[in-house]
């Protein structure tokens, strides 16, 4: 008997996606993912986007001006995990994608509105908050500072960059010193969590927005489910820190659908920051009232008026 071996057909890479959601694991034709926002016809999920491609999303087309963007990691510590240093890994990552760093910051405008942005890229290091994520966030949020605009900042990441040690947990303060310079200019901050959301990230500036708002299904919270159940011997109930579950307990405003995130923030933002060319209502709400007229002093005796003065 004489065999027939046919050769198989290959798929190119990238063509088809499986989707990430293990109730779901359909396949989907990569441009109809593409065109539907990285999220499952079929069931919904949400999967991971780059940061790039979100700015393309939300912003006004051709908007966009980037700033930090000179601004590249070191390894100041001589980090190695053992098998590969922080150098060599930096320049591996840089290689694969299109990104150079986990944070992408700059300024646009938002249905015509001038924002300032950071967004958070997962496909980098796992959207890990070393020295230059903390320092692009900031200069994000200086812009706000500088121009008045409200702040957006999408936050998709594991928390603190291990291979920046310190440094990396520094970014924490950093973040949240920026965020309230901005609450005390009475600036909007709206924080976008998308999955996953954890670590020193959640704890820090993401949890810090004046709306707090979740991508659906994403997994947001400090430590992970099996750390927090080991830790305090119970079992946590079904959901625990997705999205859904969060804003039930308040600590998320809203969850919005990906697809109509643009839509959404514009309308917030109409709420929260009128445009440049209105008076502001953030700054004439938080302005104090004029100080009352002060009362003329109690006619005195001259003799008295002497006296006082010399007790001083
Ligand atoms: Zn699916």
């Amino acid at each position: 008997m004489a065999w027939s071996f046919r050769k198989k057909r290959e798929v190119p890479a990238g063509l088809w996606t499986k989707c990430s959601n293990d109730v779901c694991g359909k396949m989907v034709w990569g441009k109809t993912l593409a065109e539907n926002a990285n999220v499952c016809p079929e069931c919904g999920h949400h999967m991971k986007i780059e940061a790039r491609r979100r700015l393309e999303m939300l912003l006004d087309p051709g908007t966009f001006v980037g700033v930090g963007e000179d601004i590249q990691p070191t390894d100041v510590l001589r980090f190695s995990d053992g098998t590969e240093g922080y150098e060599q890994k930096l320049k591996r990552t840089a290689a694969k994608g299109h990104a150079t760093e986990a944070c992408v910051s700059g300024h646009g405008r938002l249905g015509g509105r001038p924002v300032a942005i950071a967004i958070l890229d997962f496909s980098f290091l796992g959207g890990s908050m070393g020295v230059v994520v903390g320092e692009r966030v900031a200069l994000a949020a200086d812009l706000a500072l500088e121009d008045r605009m409200p702040l957006l900042v999408v936050s998709s990441s594991g928390g603190a960059r291990m291979h920046e040690g310190t440094l990396s947990l520094m970014q924490m303060a950093k973040t949240s010193a920026v965020i309230a310079r901005l609450r005390a200019a009475k600036l909007p901050f709206l924080s976008i969590l998308a999955d996953p959301c954890t670590g020193g990230v959640s704890a820090s500036f993401a949890a810090q927005g004046d709306v707090t708002i979740a991508e659906p299904g994403a997994l947001i919270g400090f430590a992970g489910p099996r750390v927090i159940e080991s830790t305090i011997r119970t079992t946590l109930p079904d959901g625990f820190q997705r999205a859904e579950f969060l804003v039930e307990k308040g600590f998320i405003d809203r969850i919005i659908d990906r697809r109509k995130m643009r839509d959404e923030l514009i309308a917030i933002l109409a709420f929260l920051a009128p445009m440049p060319d209105t008076p502001l209502l953030a700054v004439t709400v938080g302005a104090p009232p004029p100080a009352p007229e002060p009362e003329p002093p109690p006619a005195k005796s001259k003799d008295k008026a002497k006296d006082e003065s010399k007790g001083k």
